[in-house]
């Protein structure tokens, strides 16, 4: 079968299904393939995340928050700090006069929301379909999908996490550290604070989760392994090992999933009738949060371009340089940020552990400071 499309989006993840999302009053022909089979259903899948405040303006805008926020954690104070070395910064929703700083949802409660709004919804949705094949030239672009199916359109969107379709030079960074995500619960309630700590194998975040937390510990990748391996009862003492007593005790872990971690980016994530958003663009260290935060980015400027070129030939050159000229400055920014924290931290050296230390402390007391990291977590480097 072959049909002809305005766009199409390879891969229905959150950043793809979004944009669909976004598209479907836009008056153009829209097709999402998507390889898993049963996306609607859910999606096996234990990480959280900590969705930006700028993120739950989009969301809501694509209708979806309503729904979303029933699942959603709501983070009122953040506390980030280095393991056993002075120097914390607090930041509050009350003091950048927002009522949250953020929200955690569970990534499959996203995935599912979306492509439920995405029944009926006029997009052609294809579950099951994998995009083998992008072919490309100046009149017009197709994708292939596995089944050997044609998709014609004027533009051909990946958001295929980065994954499967290679279209252009990619650079990579591996981090040599893997993220352990698991729930886990304390003794102290959470009071909607989250924790970023800063340790010599990488950061350990806990993040405020329903009654509990979400954890995603940061470590060297045969550490996680094994972390994910032992009993429940040694994983809690670890865990309490690294983190501390200021929350009691931890208990009840829940499954333990781990994910291997790199820096991963397109040196340009436009292309000949292509353009990669998400994690295809860019794939980031989830230290701080911002993967999906950026991607959704991606989407909403897209739609933007979209609805802005109304009756025009969407794949044309100028249309999508003309996206990528307001995506350029956010995306770079927020790589430099995550890939610079990652290295700041990482050093045991004792000089750099007082610069960190120093760091920390002025970003606390500066006026302005701490308010600009704030704006930063909540609406990328545009905010
Ligand atoms: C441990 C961890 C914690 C994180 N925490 C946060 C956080 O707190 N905040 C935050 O903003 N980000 C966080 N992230 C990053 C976030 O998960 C990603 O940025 C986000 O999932 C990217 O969405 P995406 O839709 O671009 O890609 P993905 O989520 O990878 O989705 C890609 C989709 O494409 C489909 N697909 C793949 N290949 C094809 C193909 N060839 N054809 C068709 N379909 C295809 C896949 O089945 C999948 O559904 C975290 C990441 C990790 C690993």
């Amino acid at each position: 079968m072959n049909e002809i499309f305005d766009i199409v989006i390879a891969g229905g993840g959150p950043v793809g299904s979004a944009l669909a999302l976004g598209l479907r009053d836009s008056g153009r022909k829209i097709a999402l393939l998507e390889a898993r089979a049963g996306n609607t259903a859910g999606v096996d899948d234990g990480r959280t995340i900590a969705l930006s405040q700028g993120s739950r303006l989009i969301l809501d805008r694509l209708g979806v928050w309503p729904a979303l926020a029933t699942a959603a954690t709501p983070i009122h104070h953040i506390t980030v700090s280095q393991r056993r070395a002075f120097g914390r910064v607090n930041l509050d929703a009350a003091d950048s006069g927002v009522s949250a700083l953020g929200y955690v949802v569970r990534y499959a409660v996203l995935q599912r929301t979306l492509a439920a709004a995405l029944v009926d919804s006029g997009v052609r949705v294809m579950e099951g379909h994998t995009a083998q094949e992008v072919g490309t030239d100046a009149r017009g672009a197709s994708a292939i999908t596995a089944t050997g199916e044609r998709l014609a359109a004027q533009l051909i969107v990946v958001a295929d996490g980065g994954t499967q379709l290679k279209m252009t030079a990619v650079k990579t960074r591996d981090y040599h550290q893997s993220a352990l995500v698991c729930d886990i619960t304390s003794e102290h309630v959470h009071q909607n604070r989250a924790y970023e700590r800063f340790t010599p194998e990488g950061p350990l975040a806990l993040l405020p989760f329903a009654a509990g937390w979400s954890l995603v510990w940061t470590m060297q990748p045969q550490h996680a392994q094994a972390l994910a391996a032992v009993g429940d009862k040694e994983f809690c003492a670890r865990l309490q090992d690294e983190f501390g007593a200021s929350l009691g005790v931890f208990s009840a872990p829940g499954r333990r999933d781990v994910f291997p971690l790199a820096l991963k980016y397109a040196t340009c994530p436009v292309a000949v009738r292509t353009l990669l958003i998400g994690n295809a663009a860019q794939t980031l260290h989830p230290v701080a949060g911002q993967g999906f935060n950026l991607g959704l980015r991606d989407a909403w400027e897209l739609i933007r371009t979209v609805v802005n070129h109304a009756g025009e030939d969407i794949g044309d050159n100028a249309v999508l340089n003309s996206y990528f000229s307001q995506r350029r400055f956010d995306r770079i920014a927020t790589i430099l940020f995550t890939d610079s924290l990652i290295h700041l931290f990482r050093k045991n050296i004792p000089l750099l552990g007082g610069v960190r230390s120093a760091a920390l402390g002025a970003l606390e007391v500066l006026p302005g400071a701490k308010n600009f990291l704030a704006r930063r977590m909540m609406f990328g480097a545009r905010g």
